[in-house]
């Protein structure tokens, strides 16, 4: 496997026409790409907010009354374990017309798993959504901590999801307050972007996330930037 990603890893900064050696039993060489764009286009003056690790019983109404306050539709990036123990946010989330993407079961760092565990965790990820909202798209994968390694990447997208990396890293998660997290958005977004911010676990404090996400939507609408879906790749 070692050899495999080395070598799917240098194709990403390769010339094109480098010829990938496969190695039985593990995935192929072509990893499909993690869009950090929206479906318009970086400089279309859209975006995609992307909420992780919810579903969360604390923070994501609060967030859910919010997007629906600004008119705005997001891509919420679930932990399985999550969706599991919320099956009514799951099911909320969906049927305001917001964006599902997996973000594995346990929310493990798939650099540190063998690509049976990397696969297992994706696909409990995506029984667990199911399990809430029978029928419902799971559009999208993140990899937790950006851990993004070919097998992920690759077992993602033959489940049809696309991998979805950020632009915009509001570092909401580190809790600075919320003029900074608001300032780490206005610093990064230029044109338009795939923003990240957080909604779970219920044992973080997400009231930063919540305050700072309330001022960035209503600074892009001041500023005519409309809400978009992370872009995927056909
Ligand atoms: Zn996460």
């Amino acid at each position: 496997m070692r050899i495999t990603r080395t070598l799917t890893r240098l194709c990403a900064t390769a010339a094109v026409g480098v010829v990938l050696l496969t190695v039985p039993g593990t995935a192929s060489a072509a990893t499909p790409d993690v869009v950090t764009q929206t479906a318009t286009g970086s400089g279309s003056q859209t975006f995609a907010l992307t909420i992780d690790d919810g579903p969360s019983p604390t923070w994501t109404p609060q967030v859910l009354d919010l997007l629906k306050a600004h008119g705005v539709h997001a891509t919420f990036c679930l932990i399985g374990d999550h969706a599991q123990a919320y099956p009514d946010l799951v099911q909320r989330i969906v049927a305001e017309g917001h964006h599902l993407c997996n973000h594995t079961m346990h929310h493990i760092n798939p650099t540190t798993q063998t690509p049976d565990q990397q696969r297992a965790d994706i696909q409990a990820a995506s029984d667990a959504i199911h399990a809430a909202a029978p029928g419902a798209n799971i559009e999208y994968f993140r990899a937790p901590e950006g851990g993004w390694t070919s097998d992920a990447t690759q077992y993602a997208a033959q489940q049809g999801m696309q991998p979805i990396g950020w632009s915009v890293d509001t570092e909401d998660w580190r809790t600075p307050g919320v003029d900074t997290i608001f300032q780490n958005y206005k610093r990064e977004f230029s044109g338009g972007g795939v923003i990240l911010m957080h909604d779970g676990s219920e044992e973080n404090d997400r009231s930063q996330s919540v305050a700072a996400m309330d001022q960035i939507l209503s600074d892009l609408a001041n500023n005519n930037v409309t809400d978009d879906a992370p872009a995927v790749l056909g």
